[in-house]
C-alpha cells in the first residue's frame, strides 16, 4: 500500500479545520497540509443545515482569514436592516467550496480526502483513513502534527438521535423539511410544535411567523430560556466601534457590581446589551446566540410556550415529559430542534491545545471558534514549543448557562492582555478580519479617526475591574467543571 505524506494531517474540514489551514499557508509557506472529513464538501456542519439557516453573527468576522464573503455590506431590510449582513448557510457552504477550491488545493501544498473517515495513528505516526463509501484504506505519515478539528462535536437536526420517542401516528419533521410544505398543500397542518430552546427553534419560529403562520397555531417547548447578545453591539467596523465599546465597558461595570453571573445578566440586560424573549422567565442557558430587536419582538407573539422540561415522548394529540403530560392539537406537525448545536458540556478532549504532536483546536477567545483556530496556527508556527504557545492560548471554554459564563468572559479578557502585550501577535491581530475590533482600530489609528475617543480610558476600566472578573470567574469555574467533569 502506498503511504502518503504530509506535515499536518487535519481531521475535519469544517469552518474550525478550514480556518487553521488558511492560517497555516499564508505563516509557513513551506508546509504540506492534508485534510480528511467524512463529508462529500468542505464545510461541516454547514452541509447539513436546514435551507433558511444563516449565520447569527456578522459574516465580517467569520470563516478564515484571507478571503472576505461576497456580501459583507449593511443590510437595507428585514429585522438585521441597518446592521452588518449574515450570510445564509448556502453562502457559507459555497464560500468554504471557494476557500478549499480556489486557495487551498490550487497552493499545490493541499490535499484533501473527502468522504473519508479517520481511523487513527499508529506509534510510528502514520495515520489510517478509509474511504466511507469505497471502503478503501489509505495511510499517511504525518511529519509534524496531527490536528484535531471536531472538538466541538456539531449536532444538528438532520444528522442527530432524538433523545425522545416518537408515536407512530404523530407527525414530526426537522426545519428543513419546512420550505418543502408548499408542494403538498393537503398535507399542511393547523397547528406547529416547536420543540427545542435553542437557535435552531428560534429561527424555526421566526420562519414560520414570516411564513404567515398565526402565532396562535404555534406551540413551543422551551425547556429552557436563553440569554441573548442584542446584535446591534457586536458589529465590526468604524462605525459601530463606540457601541461595541460601550458594551464591553457595561460588561466590565457589571462584573464589578455583581454577586454572581446571573446578577450580570440581568445587568446587562438593563442596558439592553443582553435580551430574552420573554421577561418574566429566568434563563438558565447562554450559548452565545446573537440576535436583533427584531426578531425578539416576532418571537415574543408566540405565547403557547410549554415549559415542563425535556419532552420524552411526542403522541399524536399529548407531549410526554415523565409521567407528566400537555395536550397538543391533534394532526400537528411537530419540529424537531433539540439537537445541540455545541455540546457545552463536552468535556472528552479538553486540555491545552498543543500537546507534542497533536493539536486539538478549541477556542482561546469564545465565543470565536474560526479566530481561535487562525491564531493557534499563527502560534504554532511564530513560537518555539508548546509551554509557550500554550501559555499565550488557554482554552476558554463554551459555558453553558448565565452562572458559568464568568469563567469564559475571564479567560478571554486574560488570553486577550496577553496577546495585546505580545508584539508580534498584537501586529497579527491588526490585521486579522476574523477579530471584530483589531483591524478596525488599527485603520482609526493609521488615519487618527477623532472617534477612536470612543476607547478613551478603556484599558484602566478592564485594570479596574479585573479583581472582580477574576472573583467571579473563579466561582463559575468550579460551577463549570462541576458540570463537565466526566463521570466516573
Ligand atoms: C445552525 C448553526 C449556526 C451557527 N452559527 C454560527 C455563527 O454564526 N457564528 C459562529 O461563530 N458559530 C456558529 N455556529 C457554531 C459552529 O459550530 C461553528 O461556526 C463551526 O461551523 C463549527 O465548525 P467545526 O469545524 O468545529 O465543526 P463541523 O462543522 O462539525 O466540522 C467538523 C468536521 O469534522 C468531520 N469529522 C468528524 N470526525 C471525523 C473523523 N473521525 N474522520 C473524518 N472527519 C471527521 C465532520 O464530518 C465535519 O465535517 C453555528 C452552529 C450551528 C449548528
Amino acid at each position: 500500500m502506498t503511504i502518503h505524506e504530509t506535515d499536518y494531517l487535519i481531521v475535519g474540514a469544517g469552518a474550525v479545520g478550514l480556518a487553521f489551514a488558511d492560517s497555516l499557508i499564508d505563516e509557513d509557506p513551506g508546509c504540506h497540509i492534508t485534510f480528511v472529513d467524512k463529508h462529500a464538501k468542505p464545510g461541516g456542519h454547514w452541509n447539513d443545515a436546514y435551507s433558511f439557516v444563516a449565520l447569527h453573527q456578522p459574516s465580517a468576522f467569520y470563516g478564515v482569514n484571507s478571503m472576505a464573503f461576497a456580501s459583507e455590506a449593511i443590510d437595507t431590510h428585514g429585522a438585521n436592516a441597518g446592521l452588518c449582513a449574515l450570510a445564509s448557510g448556502t453562502e457559507v457552504l459555497a464560500y468554504f467550496e471557494k476557500v478549499m477550491n480556489l486557495r487551498l488545493l490550487p497552493s499545490g501544498r493541499v490535499a484533501y480526502h473527502r468522504l473519508a473517515e479517520f481511523k487513527g495513528r499508529d506509534e510510528s505516526g502514520i495515520a489510517t483513513i478509509r474511504g466511507v463509501i469505497s471502503g478503501e484504506e489509505t495511510r499517511i505519515a504525518v511529519r509534524r502534527k496531527l490536528v484535531d478539528a471536531t472538538f466541538y462535536q456539531t449536532s444538528v437536526p438532520s444528522t442527530h438521535t432524538r433523545a425522545f420517542a416518537v408515536d407512530e401516528d404523530a407527525r414530526i419533521a426537522i426545519p428543513g423539511d419546512l420550505p418543502d410544505l408548499w408542494k403538498r398543500p393537503d398535507a399542511i397542518p393547523q397547528s406547529f410544535v416547536i420543540l427545542g430552546g435553542g437557535k435552531t427553534a428560534m429561527d424555526v419560529a421566526v420562519w414560520l411567523i414570516e411564513a404567515g403562520v398565526a402565532p396562535d397555531r404555534i406551540h413551543w417547548v422551551r425547556p429552557r430560556d436563553s440569554w441573548l447578545n442584542n446584535r446591534k453591539y457586536l458589529q465590526p467596523g468604524e462605525d459601530f466601534l463606540a457601541a461595541t465599546v460601550e458594551s464591553q465597558r457595561a460588561h466590565l461595570e457589571a462584573f464589578r457590581a455583581a454577586q454572581s453571573g446571573e446578577e450580570v445578566f440581568e445587568r446587562l440586560e438593563q442596558g439592553g446589551y443582553m435580551l430574552r424573549i420573554d421577561p418574566d422567565v429566568t434563563p438558565q442557558m447562554y450559548h452565545y446566540a446573537v440576535i436583533s430587536e427584531g426578531e425578539i419582538a416576532m418571537l415574543r407573539r408566540i405565547t403557547q410556550v410549554i415549559r415542563k422540561g425535556r419532552v420524552t415522548r411526542v403522541a399524536n394529540g399529548a407531549l410526554h415529559f415523565g409521567d407528566a403530560t400537555h395536550p397538543i392539537p391533534e394532526g400537528a406537525l411537530h419540529i424537531d430542534c433539540t439537537a445541540r448545536a455545541v455540546p457545552f458540556a463536552a468535556a472528552e478532549n479538553a486540555g491545552p491545545q498543543f500537546r507534542g504532536d497533536t493539536i486539538v483546536l478549541q477556542p482561546v477567545l469564545a465565543p470565536l471558534v474560526t479566530f481561535s483556530a487562525a491564531l493557534t496556527a499563527f502560534l504554532e508556527v511564530h513560537f518555539p514549543d508548546d509551554a509557550t504557545r500554550n501559555q499565550l492560548a488557554r482554552p476558554a471554554d463554551l459555558t453553558d448557562t448565565p452562572a458559568t459564563f464568568p469563567y469564559a468572559f475571564m479567560m478571554n479578557l486574560m488570553n486577550r492582555g496577553t496577546w495585546t502585550q505580545t508584539p508580534e501577535i498584537a501586529a497579527w491581530l491588526a490585521k486579522s478580519r476574523l477579530d471584530p475590533t483589531g483591524p478596525t482600530i488599527a485603520r482609526m489609528s493609521a488615519a487618527r479617526d477623532p472617534r477612536l475617543a470612543a476607547l478613551g480610558g478603556f484599558r484602566e476600566a478592564v485594570m479596574a475591574a479585573m479583581p472582580d472578573v477574576i472573583r467571579l470567574g473563579m466561582a463559575a469555574k468550579a460551577l463549570h467543571d462541576g458540570q463537565t467533569a466526566p463521570a466516573s
